[in-house]
């Protein structure tokens, strides 16, 4: 290691390798926990016992989401936030260390992209900074905020919306994968996520057909219409749904049928736009079919961008920190589920990437896109995860409970408390950051897209979970080790 390397910075290192058993702990129950979207309970409440116990003060169930916090340490400026999530996706259930699909309770929720590695990076991360802000007399508040339901892109616009994020100068976002990096640019996609609900009136199919308002009719008519509609997309824009109730036997004509889509596109603008049109090839389904509509904006999100200069301060303390030292064990592992997924068996990654131009954008989105429009945002890739699996796949869950993701989680951790510290310590580096971001916004005025009386969804998943958490709960993991 470095020997100029700052003391505070030096004492985060430290403190997160010498905490490596809680950290894998924390990963580990999440892990086991297996929530998906705004079921977080058991994860929200490890996750904020762990910080309240470091010190900071806990607000619990911000925005309406009783799985989100902000826990604060600290006070005056300047202010840095780290988020993040911590939910994991339904029909994902896998056993750690397994190179085959091998659930463990079948059809069950389960982690299997790494969200339960991310929570335990941030705590791990929070507390060694806490500890050093103490130790070494910072000024400056730390703001810790526990988002749920990035799977469904939710918590985080409302987040903004409300106001959480105003008096916040820079923010950080960790999430593995399997490589150690970072990037700037605009790297994800806006999108719009809205149910489209009809109502019409029942009748007999068979006897009395005419008497019928078909709510599935409604639903039938507008992904017609979208998928008309497919040919006008702008390069970029793109769109995909379920129906969410199509009724309940045939000879019932239905009065009520819903169809849930999400509309991505490059800018907030485009997804708003594509939102609108659905709009409109609904309201005419609703009038062809005799029903009347209803609509449900679940969440609107701007795409994700990276900040180019906090992004080379990652990058600087990503090659401080290097890349884990992999056993014989977890590459053989690593391979094992590469040959299992049918992908080239590559073992893990071993060295760090570098940091180049912008990165141009996946078509996917994630619901910190608003934070990074708000303040400057950097974003940390940590290699917790097997190089060639695929998110939401078996394979991608096979490492996220091993030391193949205790390892990266504890480099991921050391390079964010590192940078939290910098930023803590360097008021250069903020000003650096806010004049890049003005400039990388300039001609932008970002306002939340999420309408200013919209509520979370509280009931998604409810049932799901109501159903496997007696099947899941006899293997949770023991508490985890405390940090020190
Ligand atoms: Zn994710």
């Amino acid at each position: 290691m470095a020997t100029n390397v700052k003391p505070a910075v030096q004492s985060v290192l430290e403190y997160v390798r010498d905490n490596a058993d809680a950290l894998a702990g924390v990963c580990d129950s999440l892990f086991w926990f297996g929530e998906p979207a705004m079921q977080e309970e058991r994860s929200a409440e490890l996750l904020t016992g762990v910080l309240e116990d470091g010190g900071f003060t806990v607000e619990r169930g911000i925005s309406g989401f009783p799985t989100g916090f902000m826990a604060t340490f600290g006070s005056g400026e300047p202010v840095i936030a780290v988020h993040t999530e911590y939910d994991a996706a339904p029909n994902n259930s896998q056993q750690p260390g397994a190179a085959e699909h091998s659930a463990i309770v079948e059809g069950a929720p389960g982690h299997c992209e790494g969200h339960n590695v991310n929570g335990a990076v941030m705590v791990a991360a929070a507390m060694a900074v806490r500890r050093a802000m103490e130790a070494h007399g910072m000024e400056g508040t730390l703001k810790v905020f526990g988002a749920p339901a990035e799977e469904l892109v939710l918590a985080r616009p409302y987040y903004v919306r409300d106001g959480y994020f105003d008096d916040v100068d820079v923010a950080f976002h960790p999430h593995l994968w399997d490589r150690f990096f970072t990037e700037y640019g605009v790297l994800q996609r806006a999108v719009v996520s809205a149910e489209f609900i009809f109502h019409g009136e029942t009748a007999h199919a068979a006897m009395s057909p005419w008497d019928a308002r078909d709510a599935l009719d409604a639903v039938m008519l507008m992904d017609a219409g979208l998928a008309q509609y497919r040919e006008h997309l702008r390069p970029g824009m793109n769109m995909h749904r379920v129906i969410t109730d199509g009724g309940d036997q045939p000879n019932v004509i239905p009065s009520r049928a819903a169809i849930w889509w999400f509309f991505r596109d490059h800018t907030a603008d485009g997804a708003q736009k594509l939102f609108e049109q659905a709009r409109k090839i609904a309201e005419g389904a609703a009038a062809m079919s005799n029903t009347e509509l209803e609509v449900d904006i679940k969440t609107a999100v701007w795409p994700v961008r990276g900040n180019q200069t906090l992004a080379h301060a990652l990058q600087r303390n990503i090659e401080l920190v290097g890349m884990p030292e992999w056993a014989a064990a977890d590459q053989d592992l690593a391979r094992a589920v590469q040959e299992g997924a049918g992908v080239e068996a590559a073992g893990l990654t071993t060295e760090v990437t570098p940091l180049t131009g912008p990165s141009p954008s996946i078509p996917a989105a994630n619901d910190c896109g608003d934070v990074s429009w708000k303040v400057p945002m950097g974003r940390l890739w940590y290699p917790s995860n097997i190089p060639g699996v695929t998110f939401h796949h078996w394979s991608a869950g096979a490492a996220l409970a091993t030391e193949i993701a205790h390892k990266g989680g504890v480099a991921g951790a050391q390079a964010l408390a590192a940078t939290l510290i910098d930023c803590l310590t360097d008021p250069a580096l903020i000003s650096e950051a806010k004049s890049s971001f003005a400039e990388e916004t300039a001609g932008v005025d970002y306002a939340p897209m999420i309408p200013a009386d919209n509520t979370p969804p509280l009931e998604i998943n409810r049932d799901l979970m109501e159903k496997f958490r007696p099947l899941m709960e006899p293997h949770y993991a023991d508490a985890p080790p405390k940090f020190r």
